[in-house]
């Protein structure tokens, strides 16, 4: 437990939490949304500081991302609580529950996760994933400054429904952003997530502007954000606000959690990887039967440059600097590539 950041004093010993944008108002002894931040006597206290559900070496390409070190290895780290509420969470045991009522929960000082890191050769540093990280700002700001000092690279596997002000905050700690974005109309966040798509676009451009790594991720949820019009005009809303080479993940939704409706059919998945092609550079597909819209290809001479099959990858398609071996063209930063 630790102090939180980012909170006000209320009225009669009650708070306001500014961390996100619900900004919960909570009074003695409750907690906010997110089953995480509780009020103790005026102070608002972070319940899940150095509390750790899960840690597990991961490759890259499960965050996913697919534009950062292909082929390496990263740390992951979770812990419990989440600020959004989507019926369709495939992590829902850990994400809708605080540490109150998850059992499972390991103290792990940041220092520990630091020296764990670093024991395989082929990490490239720390990703905060599993549920959502910005519930554990405190913890993964305190590690995010050492992984800095100790060359490793950070990770957010985020919804990026946070206040502007953490986010300022965050991005000179953090190296590259996974984000979902989970639908483009308020009714579908507001009925399927309990939260707000606004926030998450401003977020996302800020993002992009601040020259972090961003990959968005996309899940297709059957009748629920599967509709060509909404999705078309997200495409649009990349390619227009981000740019054209924003890297976009479309995955494919299996039911869970409180979702009964079938999975997405492989048909949809296909139409929408071809309206996303027209616009972005590099859009791949995931959770699907084939390797399909799996490999990144160069937009400029349409060689294969980084081959996956599963989590097994060859990016031996790219030079040391990112580039193209065949045309030059430039496709990975080369600050995320290994040597
Ligand atoms: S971080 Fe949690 S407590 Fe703070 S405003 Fe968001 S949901 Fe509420």
């Amino acid at each position: 437990m630790k102090e939180a950041l980012y909170y006000e004093p209320g009225e009669e010993g009650s708070v306001y939490c500014t961390l996100c944008p619900h900004h919960c108002h909570i009074h003695n002894g409750k907690r906010g949304i997110c089953r995480v931040r509780i009020n103790h006597d005026g102070k608002l206290i972070s319940e899940n500081f150095a509390q750790v559900s899960s840690v597990h070496f991961d490759p890259v390409e499960k965050k996913p991302l697919y534009h950062f070190f292909p082929g390496k290895t990263i740390f992951s780290v979770g812990s419990v609580g989440c600020n959004m509420h989507c019926r369709f969470c495939q992590n829902w045991e850990i994400s809708q529950h605080g540490t109150d009522e998850f059992t499972m929960l390991r103290s792990m000082a940041p220092e520990e996760v630091i020296s764990l890191a670093r024991q395989r050769d082929d990490n490239v540093g720390i990703a905060f994933t599993y549920n959502e990280p910005l519930v554990w700002i405190e913890y993964l700001m305190d590690i995010a400054r050492l992984a800095r000092e100790r060359r490793l690279f950070t990770v957010m596997v985020t919804n990026g429904f946070v206040s502007p002000e953490p986010l300022q905050d965050l991005v000179p700690l953090i190296d590259a952003f996974s984000v979902d974005l989970k639908g483009f109309t308020e009714d579908f966040y507001s009925h399927y997530t309990g939260s707000h798509l606004a926030p998450v676009l401003e977020n996302l451009k800020a993002i992009r502007k601040s020259g972090c790594h961003l990959e968005i991720v996309h899940l297709v949820v059957t009748g629920a954000n599967d509709r060509i019009d909404h999705f078309t005009a997200m495409v649009h809303w990349i390619r227009d606000e981000l740019g054209p080479e924003t890297v976009l993940h479309i995955s494919r939704y299996f039911p869970v959690y409180r979702m009964t409706a079938p999975p997405t059919s492989e048909v949809v998945m296909d139409e929408f990887y071809h309206i996303a092609r027209q616009e972005l550079s590099y859009v791949y597909m995931g959770n699907i039967r084939s390797n399909k819209g799996s490999n990144t290809v160069c937009p400029n001479c349409g060689e294969v440059l980084v081959w996956r099959m599963g989590y097994q990858t060859d990016a031996s398609g790219l030079d040391h600097l990112g580039r193209c071996r065949k045309c030059m063209q430039r496709v990975l930063d080369e600050r995320f590539i290994s040597d």
